[in-house]
């Protein structure tokens, strides 16, 4: 069957991602940040990717007690008497809809699709087509995947572990957006062999972080809690971070700071909108007021 060619508006064209334009705009550095905006990009992120049943499910579930854990930037929750009932934001909300998007790739996408075409999409192309439906396998010098039914793809697996002279010739590979929930039962797998080759993608933005710590203050991970920023720091001194884009939900931390008094200053090579003022969309004064103007310095 000759190869269909690829139509790149299929994905998201619709309702998603718009397609990379070719003439960028530009504008002048942004002042403030969130506000309705956040509210409208992340109703059309979910609704375009889950749709309103999907959307309303997730979103008022994640970060919630009993919920699940946004597979985004792992942003610690407020105590649980503290949550409020959308606990998430723009970018957990991308992060969410992602994970929960209703797209497909099924055997028919693979059928139409070579291994040797795929290579040439870039992964923004494939990260739109969808998530993959069904246990997929590229039998040896085939050039197509081709479906596999679930019992026979957990024998293929455990068939080459149970063969390997010693378990630390396996690697578990996982994406840092895999949820926490499925990332522990992997370990767990991982260990219960023997093993603990488990890199995944954050390895590379934490490790240096890490191990920078571990030799400053001996701990490879933060020391403190959230209460510590909300409720107790005088003064928060933020140092080549923009929690605007890495830990949105920083934000409200650093407001509720703000407004029981303490200073902030931060230090970054670019003014980020972020600390200029935020208006926090889970209030009126963010909503419709001045917002907070967060950094003093
Ligand atoms: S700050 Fe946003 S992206 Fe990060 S964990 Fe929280 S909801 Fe997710």
């Amino acid at each position: 069957m000759a190869e269909q060619p690829i139509n790149p508006t299929d994905a998201h064209g619709s309702a998603g991602v718009p397609p990379p334009s070719s003439d960028p705009t530009s504008s002048g550095p942004k002042k403030s940040s969130v506000g309705i905006h956040g509210i409208i990009e992340s109703a059309r992120y979910s609704m375009g990717e889950m749709g309103p049943k999907r959307s309303l499910q997730t979103l008022l579930t994640v970060n919630q007690v009993g919920g699940f854990d946004c597979p985004s930037c792992a942003w610690g929750e407020p105590d649980p008497d503290h949550r409020k009932i959308a606990e998430f934001c723009e970018n957990g909300a991308k992060a969410v809809a992602w994970e929960a998007t209703r797209k497909r790739v099924d055997a028919a996408f693979f059928a139409e699709h070579s291994v040797a075409a795929l290579r040439e999409r870039d992964g923004r192309w494939l990260e739109s087509q969808g998530r993959l439906a069904q246990p997929m396998h590229l039998a040896p010098g085939a050039t197509h995947y081709a479906p596999i039914p679930w019992e026979g793809a957990l024998a293929l697996t455990a068939d080459r572990l149970r063969g390997l002279a010693d378990p630390s010739r396996a690697v578990f590979y996982t994406s840092g957006r895999t949820s926490n929930e499925a990332a522990f039962l992997y370990q767990l797998l991982a260990r219960r062999l023997g093993t603990n080759n488990l890199p995944d993608c954050s390895n590379m933005c934490h490790e240096s972080s890490g191990a920078a710590l571990s030799e400053t203050i001996g701990v490879g991970k933060g020391l403190i809690a959230l209460s510590d920023i909300t409720d107790h720091a005088d003064l928060i001194i933020v140092v080549g971070q923009n929690p605007g884009t890495c830990h949105p939900r920083m934000l409200t931390a650093l407001e509720q700071a703000k407004r029981r008094g303490a200073r902030i200053i931060a230090a970054n090579p670019l003014p980020e909108a972020g600390f200029g003022r935020f208006h926090n969309p889970q209030t009126a004064r963010g909503l419709v007021g001045p917002g907070t103007k967060l950094a003093d310095r």
